[in-house]
């Protein structure tokens, strides 16, 4: 029975792209489906271990045939059933596609690096249409009849009865005109060894020969060395072998990457890792149903799952990889498994090589630590407040900027600790939303007259990871909006004011009453009249914000209102309030203090319109 079907709308779109695009790169459509054929292989190979009838001898074949000009890629795989097909290859429920699609029309005209995204949201099977003019595809799986695909990639697919009784896939690439370099035994089996060079089982092609009594045979030649790439000698791998083993696993597409990681553990449990840390975040990397996680788990060289999450704890799930154990049992389903005690321990050992990495890189290679941190930071951060057994080795590898240093330069923690004089005993932050909403706070205005550095926390994690971070190197973080501030040499200053001024502050308490828990005088500030404080335990502005925006109930809190005894604008009104001044215009006078201060931290102002009006009648007295 044969039937036509329509693709789905996101699949067509896919598909025009494909066929009316010209790739720099179209060798990529063979590495794609030669991964897809190693998938099914993987698949069929670890039903076989629990019925071990089905085993077979697994390969790929590529068969170039110059006389049709078609070019079919088979394997003895897993196969498809109907259902499988239409799910599959003609609607892609996944995700990912959309997203692609939806980040092509973002990019925009500049699409040139589209080959290497391709394969990262699994529309492998689609970019066999930038060679061939329409494409045929014969399956089978276990005892199900076997289905034939056809289309021409315009719109719509034809779904047949095939004949075909070996349990597998085949597809068949009728190739454009422009294409046909592809059915050169050369061409191909150069794209394998480049791309595929590493897959676990043979990709052969057959080729004819001639033997000594001149007649013609076929004879399967193996393109591939098959050789686990993390099971040999980093010095013996080729940059070119780690960029297409790096484009075959990453998560994130691409052949860049910024460090790989050969692991050998031996004693308890006994495993090889290669690891890679990417260059750059993809633009889903908090998307987290896009994103794969987790590692690529093979037991004695035995593919068992590429989503092992169980091997990096969270907030390392930028690395990409592989771990070979030979501890692990073979023979028990993945679920079993991914409960065994072994795979906590491998993460353990896994996580404390790559933070060592990230150290090592951070010292000997600061720009592209930096370049990395700006890419991956946010996703570190985490570690500081989930992984409580890392926390000192992730301190020592998180950078912030600061107000002591020039815009966009980071800073670690040691680098920070090391500038602190004497005379300063606590780190200090301040968090905000950017480095020129916490740069203007009043609130820095001391720190600034003592020469103290401020760390500048911009990240919305930040204020998050910092409930967890009490100390580093015996120094306490203490965030320069709180309260609880101390200077034994400004005490008296701060009494005087208390005394001289203390009817201001009486009467900005009354005005404010409903805003501020308290009305003092302190001595953080030097060219401001006031500024907002945080009590104790209170939400940060910041965070209330954040939370805000997350459309969460916070309670207000009251802030403390601390005025500059030394600034002219207190001394006036201090003068104006022993004057007997007209008791409205003051009080107008002191809601602006208070709508300026809230400003000056960063949060809105309940009615801006009253404010700015104020602002203007002001200035009109002034300039009368
Ligand atoms: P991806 O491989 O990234 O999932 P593709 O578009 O390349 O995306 O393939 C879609 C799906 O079609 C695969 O996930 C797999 O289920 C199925 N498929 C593709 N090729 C084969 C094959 N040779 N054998 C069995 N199933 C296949």
């Amino acid at each position: 029975m044969s039937e036509t079907r329509e693709f789905k709308t996101e699949v067509q779109q896919l598909l025009q792209l494909m066929i009316h695009s010209l790739y720099s790169n179209r060798d990529i459509f063979l590495r794609e489906l030669v991964a897809n054929a190693a998938d099914a292989l993987d698949k069929a190979r670890f039903e076989s271990l629990t019925d071990p009838a089905s085993a077979r001898e697994w390969k790929i074949v590529i068969t170039p045939d110059k006389e049709n000009k078609t070019l079919t890629i088979s394997d003895n795989g897993i196969g498809m059933t109907r259902e499988d097909v239409v799910e599959n290859i003609g609607t892609i429920a996944q995700s990912g596609t959309k997203a692609f699609l939806k980040m092509l029309e973002e990019k925009g005209e500049n699409n040139s690096d589209i080959p290497e995204l391709i394969g990262q949201f699994g529309v492998g099977f689609y970019s066999a249409f930038m060679v061939a003019s329409s494409v045929d595809l014969i399956t089978k799986r276990g005892d199900n009849p076997a289905v034939c695909w056809s289309s021409t990639g315009e719109g719509s697919y034809e779904l047949s009865e095939a004949d075909r009784t070996e349990i597998g896939t085949q597809i068949v690439l009728h190739l454009k005109e422009d294409a046909e370099i592809y059915l050169e035994n050369w061409k191909i089996s150069e794209i394998v060894h480049r791309y595929s060079d590493f897959i676990a089982y043979p990709v052969v092609m057959p080729e004819k020969k001639i033997d000594d009594d001149k007649n013609e045979t076929v004879e399967e030649r193996t393109l591939n060395s098959q050789k686990a790439i993390w099971l040999r000698k980093p010095s013996e791998i080729t940059d070119d072998e780690y960029k297409s083993f790096y484009a075959h696993l990453s998560n994130f597409g691409g052949t860049e990457y910024l460090k790989a990681i050969h692991m050998t553990a031996e004693g308890a449990s006994e495993f090889k890792a290669l690891l890679f840390l990417p260059k750059q975040a993809p633009f889903n990397l908090l998307m987290p149903d896009i994103q794969k996680k987790g590692l690529q788990l093979y037991i004695k060289r035995m593919f068992i799952t590429d989503e092992c999450k169980e091997l990096l704890p969270d907030y390392l799930r930028f690395v990409c990889g592989v771990v070979d154990s030979s501890d692990l049992p073979l023979n028990v389903s993945r679920e079993i498994l991914q409960q065994n005690p072994l795979l906590g321990k491998i993460q353990t050992a896994v996580t404390g090589k790559v933070l060592s990495e990230l150290k090592k890189l951070l010292e000997n290679d600061r720009e592209n630590y930096e370049k990395f941190f700006v890419e991956f930071g946010r996703i570190i951060k985490e570690g500081l407040h989930t992984d409580r057994a890392n926390a000192e080795k992730l301190k020592d590898l998180v950078l912030y900027e600061s107000m002591n240093s020039p815009e966009g330069k980071r800073i670690t923690l040691k680098e920070y600790v090391d500038a602190m004089p004497e005379s300063q005993k606590d780190i200090f932050y301040i968090t905000g939303d950017k480095r020129e909403a916490v740069a203007s706070s009043p609130a820095l205005e001391y720190f600034r007259s003592k020469g103290w550095d401020v760390l500048f926390m911009t990240d919305p994690i930040d204020e998050w990871v910092m409930q967890s971070m009490y100390q580093y190197a015996q120094k306490y973080f203490k965030s320069v909006v709180k309260g609880d501030f101390e200077d034994k040499e400004l005490e008296d200053k701060v009494k005087s004011a208390q005394e001289k001024y203390a009817p201001v502050a009486e009467f900005m308490k009354k005005v404010l009453d409903d805003k501020v828990s308290e009305v003092r005088f302190s001595g953080r500030l030097t060219d401001s009249p006031c500024c907002l404080i945080v009590d104790g335990q209170a939400l940060s502005p910041h965070m209330e914000r954040l939370f805000r925006a997350m459309n969460q109930d916070v309670p207000v809190s009251k802030r403390i209102l601390e005025l500059n005894g030394d600034h002219p604008v207190i001394s006036a009104l201090s003068e104006k309030l022993a004057a007997n001044a007209d008791e409205a215009e003051l009080t107008r006078y002191a809601k602006l203090l208070y709508d300026q201060a809230l400003l000056l931290e960063g949060s809105p102002l309940t009615d801006p319109a009253a404010f700015a009006k104020e602002v203007v009648t002001l200035l009109g007295s002034v300039l009368k």
